[in-house]
């Protein structure tokens, strides 16, 4: 599986796992299972890959980490309207982090290509 392939089917828009898998359907004429492709895209995390994973309904229960499986952490942030809100999911053991995004999407995991020329703070540590 080319990752190229994954970008330029992101390229036509965010979309949830399963669009992704017709998308490089459409692109490659094969058929990749979701679970390989997903193990792929989270475990290679391209710097050009942004993935979301929708949160329960119920705050009580958090997800687990797509990763290692560990229970993720709610980080909390100011919205725009100045409210405290958790905004994005931080793995304490392996670091994997991903916004909270959207409830009304239906999907439970959304991939979308980052903006190229997003600042990446790789030497900052
Ligand atoms: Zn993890």
């Amino acid at each position: 599986m080319d990752l190229e392939i994954v970008r330029r089917a992101l390229a036509r828009g965010p979309c949830s796992l399963g669009e992704l898998i017709s998308r490089i359907e459409e692109l490659t004429g094969e058929k990749v299972s979701p679970m390989r492709l997903k193990r792929l895209l989270l475990r290679e995390r391209p710097k050009w890959l942004g993935v979301d994973i929708r949160l329960r309904r119920s705050r009580s229960r958090r997800p687990r980490c797509p990763v290692c499986g560990a229970k993720m952490m709610e980080v909390l942030g100011r919205t725009v309207e100045g409210e405290i809100e958790a905004l994005y999911l931080r793995c304490p053991r392996c670091g994997f982090e991903t916004l909270i995004h959207d409830r009304k999407t239906p999907a439970r995991y959304l991939f979308y290509l980052l903006p190229e020329n997003l600042p990446v703070n790789e030497n900052v540590k």
